[in-house]
């Protein structure tokens, strides 16, 4: 039998070193829960970066994948295909939009709204060719692509990639006079996190998105909410602009779409912005295919009942209490809303990085963001039990660095 070392080594030999994995191998879960290739089992408290709100093997979205593996996978957007009607029509009601544009990767699903974006501006507001401006925020985290590193404010997604795309203003997040600031006539989007996962789960302060949107209404801008890893029942809402009742103008969407099987992405708007989108002026071979759309329609069903919704509150609530209480005990800060927490450690017991490694040999499966902050993201289906269980082996890990 191959060892847990074996396979480290040579995937670290043959593979680029894009990533920098806790010495883990995982070799099958379900639920909340995943085991090594050693048979040890771990509570998986990332869901991969939340795409696996709903559980590994959630039997609803399996059931769905597998049905529609036996029919029929691929067409391409070259011909309809009889599942994507239903994933269209679900994910416009379940957004509030008229319509939706499918694509693959969060990345994707984020260049698909600057592009709309640009082109609304220069189509619908009157924006000069070329001279679209786009307001994002410091610390924002929006994927991987050229264009979306160019406006990185953190050095390892940004430094030695360019010549970066032009067209973006880095404002400071969480702040409207520094929206208010840096709009002027060719402003066509203000595009941000509601709240910033990568950046350490960051909320910005009461009222924020609200500001946000009455800015964007009254200076004819977009709002364009990357909700990819905020939204689809991770925060206690369906998107976490609900918690202020905003209506983003653009819903960007990926993660947890996808039910932790496929990649699926999408946009979702109104007619008058993703109306100025024609044929062959934005694709992907793979966007929208039956396999994409089988699995999303399940996810939106099971989003559909607000069960998911309000287990991520409750478990929120009792995560959020029970870390609090770690405060000057090993933590210094904890930040979040519904089932999601960034925890700062007290930077002088130990990194994030050392934490998440101490976690593990503890049976948890966390990750660090920034310095000495880690986040805690279980599938929505853990139980109240096996949540408890982790923050006492957060307690007990806090305790062994501290003696
Ligand atoms: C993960 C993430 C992305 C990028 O998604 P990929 O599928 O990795 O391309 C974009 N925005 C946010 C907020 C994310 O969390």
């Amino acid at each position: 039998m191959t060892t847990t070392n074996e396979l480290i080594e040579l995937s670290e030999r043959r593979s680029a070193h894009n990533y920098h994995p806790l010495p883990v191998v995982i070799r099958e879960a379900q639920g909340a829960w995943v085991v090594d290739v050693e048979g040890r089992r771990y509570l998986d408290c990332l869901a991969g970066y939340s795409s696996l709100n709903f559980g590994h093997g959630n039997p609803k979205i399996i059931e769905a994948a597998q049905a529609q593996l036996a029919r029929l996978t691929l067409t391409s957007r070259a011909f309809f295909h009889d599942q994507f009607a239903a994933f269209a029509a679900g994910l416009g009601d379940l957004t509030g939009k008229d319509m939706v544009l499918p694509m693959n990767t969060g990345a994707e699903a984020v260049e698909t709204a600057i592009k709309v974006a640009r082109k609304w501006g220069y189509e619908v507001k009157g924006v000069a060719a070329d001279q679209a401006n786009i307001i994002v925020m410091e610390d924002n985290f929006h994927g991987r692509t050229t264009t979306i590193v160019s406006f990185s404010t953190d050095p390892d997604a940004h430094d030695g990639f360019g010549p970066y795309t032009p067209g973006f203003r880095v404002v400071k997040y969480g702040s409207i006079e520094a929206i208010r600031e840096a709009v002027d006539a060719n402003t066509v989007a203000v595009l941000l996190e509601p709240i910033q996962g990568e950046a350490g789960v960051l909320v910005p302060p009461d009222g924020y998105l609200t500001q946000v949107r009455e800015l964007c209404t009254a200076e004819n801008i977009l709002m364009i909410a990357d909700e990819i890893q905020s939204g689809l029942g991770r925060t206690g809402d369906t998107f976490a602009c609900d918690h202020e009742n905003v209506v983003p103008d653009v819903y960007v969407l990926g993660k947890a779409l996808g039910g932790g099987v496929v990649p699926v992405s999408a946009i979702a708007a109104n007619a008058d912005v993703l109306g100025v989108i024609k044929p062959g002026q934005h694709g992907s071979t793979f966007g929208g295919n039956p396999l994409a759309c089988a699995v999303a329609s399940a996810v939106i069903d099971l989003l559909g009942t607000g069960e998911y919704q309000r287990r991520a509150a409750e478990l929120g609530a009792v995560l959020h209490e029970r870390l609090n209480a770690l405060v000057g005990r090993g933590v210094v800060a904890v930040r979040g809303r519904g089932l999601w927490a960034g925890v700062d450690i007290d930077p002088s017991l130990a990194t994030g990085r050392q934490v998440s490694e101490a976690l593990m040999r503890h049976g948890v499966l966390a990750k660090d963001t920034h310095g000495s902050t880690i986040r805690l993201a279980p599938p929505i289906v853990v139980t109240e039990e096996d949540l408890s269980w982790a923050v006492d082996r957060l307690a007990d890990v806090l305790a062994e660095l501290s003696a």
